[in-house]
Parts: structure tokens; C-alpha cells; sequence
């Protein structure tokens, strides 16, 4: 099986790409829009330079090399969300090519404008143009994938560069669009305009399946119909030459001065597969640890400043195994959570020194991500620190012993079982800040 990928990314910047227009989202359809993204004839595009600094860096980022010139072009489009029936693009003159991420080689990335929105009310059709000249990059790949998880593993890859390039939020995820292309023994079939990132998954998966059972006998365009889940024909195959591409007599051709380039790929941070192997070298982390705390920008933030001051080992298991469940379970983000580092860092000093239980780490860290507080202050206020003064844990025991005497008799005629139970009872009674251990320990000495 043969795979192939154009992934269409809206880049982050203020502006659109060839109009002074906000790219922020507006409740209002409509309100976002002049003569350039309108399409209004005689008006005349200007290249947001910024939309194209970005997509340098993500060619660099993906190993690519950049043109020295480049300039846009006008692709045939005849719907109505874009009144001008052409697209700007580029087509002849991409401003990268030939790149590569891990063994798949990427063949160009291109600039080019997202059209308008449709929106189907019933029976009628409205149109908002606030997403019109929004600017994107198309990323295409060779059929170099050899499964649909390969895509997916890919994407994940790609949407984490993208993030540390601050060209991408995480957000965008559900509005990512691709096209791809699929071969098996028989043609080649396209899929296209799959609209996010786990649609794009299923219809892989759905189009390989039917590709392995019966082979397609001519190239086809398919369609990917989400709600049912199946794709279906949309027209046999047509070349690029029907698109009509001419060139955009609009748009002067731009030259890519190596100064730029140079300057831009100084700008580049340290992207998430050399920070997962530093990681595993300077905090002696294993290999999933040290990936999955680079795989987002944040994360691996908060970490490095956390280890500054504790056990690197600790805080990367209280991160990966704690802080991340407790955010998805909550179904927010890293971004978005409102914990303070030199908070978390008090509360897992508080821990490292044996002062607090990890339940009472895991009962504040649900709390800290909602709203920042000391952990320090909250622990004295509600006596949360251990108890591990032995006198006043021999009382809580000898109070656990006097209240169930029936689970003593038990652990008496040998159901050991029953010193759970009564290890139960300290625990509630020390609000969870005594040493389970200990209270057996004493338990154990106080019943004989
Ligand atoms: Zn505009």
C-alpha cells in the first residue's frame, strides 16, 4: 500500500494573507472582509510578508530547501465561496521543495489563500467570507506512508513542530484539512477535502480496507462523507492541467534573500526530537518519559524549570503520570491550565521531603490547575502534613482499635486481611496524612 498526503495548515498570523484583514474569528459572518478578500475586481493583493516568513520556517523545520525565487499563481475555482473564480496559489514556483521528516520525503510546500465558508441551512446555502484569504500552507508528501497509522504517527509529528514553531495551535486540530491520494495492486484514488485530524485517520482507514478487498480499476476523486463514515465518487480523475493555472499578474515575483533565510533559521527553537534526546541525556530520563514531555512546548517548559529544584526522576512521574491525566480528564490543555510553576514546585518539594502524602500532591494538583494558590499555606491551614509524630498516631490507633473490635478478633484468628481494613479507619481519621506503614507497623504491635 502506497499512501500520499497534502495537508493544508492555517498559519497564526494577524493579518490575511494578501489583505489587512483580522484573521481572528468573528461571531459576525461577514464583518471581516474588504475589496482584496472579497474578490471585488480591480482590487489588488499584496503579499503579508509575515504569512511567508512562516512557512520558511516550517520548510526548515522539515528539512527543505527554499527557493530563491517565487511567485503566486491563479487556480481555476469556480464555487461561491471565493466570488473571484481563482484561487491564489502557487503552482510552478513553490517557495520550498524536497524536504523530509523521518523516511518520508515531502515534495514542495506551498502558500496559497483558504476560500470562504458554505454554510447549508435546509435548503439554502449561505456565505461567510471572514475565512476568505486566510492564509495557509500546503504540505505535500510523496506516497512514501505504507498505512493509515503511519499517516496518523505523522501528523502528530508534523502538528508538534507546527506548535513549536508558533505557526499552529493545537485548537486548529479539527479544522486541519487534507487530500490523499491511496494505491494498492490496482489505481490510484483520491480522497478529498477530509476536514480534521480524525476524520482524515477514518477515512484512510475505510479507503485501505476497501482498496485491499477490491483494487480500484481506474483513478478516481472520492469524497469523504463523515457522518456515515464511507467515501463516494466524486468525478474520475482530473489532471492539474484542468485546473487552467496561469500566473498572477498581480502579485510581483518575491525574491528569498539567503540573509532571510539564515536569520529565520536562527530563529527556530529547539525542536521536540533533539530536546527529547537531550532530556534523556542531562536528566537521565528514559525514552518515553523524555518523549512525551517534549512532545509539547509547555510541557517540557514547566519541566525543565520544575527540575531545576526537584528530583528531575519525580517531577518528570508527577508530570507524565499525574499532571497529564488530571488535563485530559478535565478536558483542557496544558495552555490553558492555570497551575504556576513555583507552585507546583513548593508542593512537590513538600512531597520530596516526605512531608505530605501523594494523595494530598494529587488532591491539590486537581485544585491548582483551576486556580493558583501557595500549596505551603493551603497545607498548614488544613494540617495536611504527615503525622509523624508516633504518640499522636498511637492514639488515632488505639481509637481505630477501641471502635472495631470485630475487625481485631479477626485479625487475631489470623484473617490478615482485617489490618487493611483497620489501616482504613487511621487513614480516614488522619485526613490521609499518616504513613500507611507506619500505622500497621503500630497497629501490628498494639493488637499483639
Ligand atoms: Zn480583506
Amino acid at each position: 500500500m502506497k499512501i500520499g498526503i497534502e495537508i493544508h495548515v492555517q498559519l497564526n498570523t494577524k493579518s490575511k494573507v494578501f489583505c489587512s484583514c483580522t484573521t481572528q474569528s468573528s461571531e459576525e459572518p461577514n464583518t471581516n472582509v474588504c475589496e482584496i478578500c472579497g474578490g471585488f475586481p480591480g482590487s489588488k493583493p499584496v503579499l503579508n510578508k509575515e504569512t511567508l516568513q512562516q512557512g520558511i520556517k516550517v520548510a526548515l523545520a522539515l528539512n527543505s530547501k527554499i527557493a530563491s525565487e517565487t511567485f503566486f499563481s491563479r487556480k481555476s475555482y469556480f464555487y461561491p465561496d471565493m466570488t473571484k473564480n481563482f484561487q491564489i496559489t502557487q503552482y510552478e514556483t513553490p517557495f520550498s521543495i524536497n524536504g523530509k521528516l523521518d523516511n518520508i520525503r515531502i515534495k514542495r510546500i506551498h502558500l496559497e489563500e483558504d476560500p470562504g465558508a458554505l454554510i447549508h441551512k435546509g435548503s439554502t446555502c449561505l456565505i461567510d467570507y471572514n475565512r476568505a484569504g486566510i492564509p495557509l500552507i500546503e504540505i505535500v508528501t510523496e506516497p512514501d506512508f505504507k498505512s493509515p497509522n503511519e499517516v496518523r504517527l505523522f501528523l502528530r509529528k508534523l502538528i508538534t513542530i507546527l506548535e513549536y514553531l508558533e505557526v499552529y495551535t493545537r485548537k486548529s486540530e479539527a479544522t486541519m484539512k487534507a487530500d490523499a491520494n491511496i494505491s494498492t495492486t490496482g489505481e490510484k484514488v483520491e480522497i478529498k477535502n477530509i476536514t480534521g485530524l480524525k476524520e482524515i485517520e477514518r477515512a484512510l482507514n475505510y479507503e485501505a480496507t476497501k482498496q485491499k478487498e477490491t483494487p480500484a480499476k481506474k483513478q478516481e476523486t472520492l469524497g469523504w462523507n463523515s457522518d456515515k463514515g464511507i467515501t463516494y465518487l466524486m468525478r474520475t480523475k482530473e489532471t492539474e492541467d484542468d485546473y487552467g493555472y496561469i500566473y498572477d499578474p498581480d502579485l510581483v515575483k518575491i525574491e528569498i534573500p539567503k540573509e532571510l533565510v539564515s536569520k529565520l533559521k536562527s530563529q527556530i527553537p529547539e525542536l521536540s526530537l533533539d530536546k527529547s534526546s537531550r532530556f534523556k541525556k542531562q536528566y537521565k530520563l528514559n525514552k518515553e518519559d523524555a518523549e512525551v514531555l517534549a512532545s509539547e512546548q509547555k510541557l517540557a517548559e514547566i519541566f525543565e524549570k520544575v527540575a531545576e529544584k526537584i528530583d528531575p526522576d519525580l517531577a518528570a512521574k508527577w508530570l507524565i503520570r499525574d499532571l497529564l491525566k488530571i488535563i485530559n480528564y478535565n478536558k483542557t490543555t496544558i495552555n490553558e491550565i492555570k497551575l504556576e510553576v513555583k507552585h507546583l514546585i513548593e508542593l512537590l518539594g513538600l512531597f520530596q521531603q516526605g512531608k505530605i502524602t501523594d494523595k494530598t500532591v494529587k488532591d491539590l494538583l486537581i485544585e491548582l490547575i483551576k486556580e493558583p494558590f501557595s500549596p505551603k499555606e493551603y497545607i498548614k491551614k488544613h494540617n495536611l502534613e504527615i503525622i509523624s509524630d508516633s504518640g499522636n498516631l498511637e492514639k488515632l490507633c488505639k481509637e481505630a482499635i477501641k471502635e472495631q473490635p470485630k475487625a481485631v478478633k479477626d485479625y487475631k484468628e489470623g484473617n490478615e486481611k482485617s489490618i487493611y481494613f483497620l489501616t482504613g479507619q487511621v487513614m480516614r481519621k488522619s485526613k490521609g496524612t499518616a504513613n500507611p506503614k507506619e500505622v500497621e507497623k503500630i497497629l501490628k504491635k498494639l493488637i499483639r
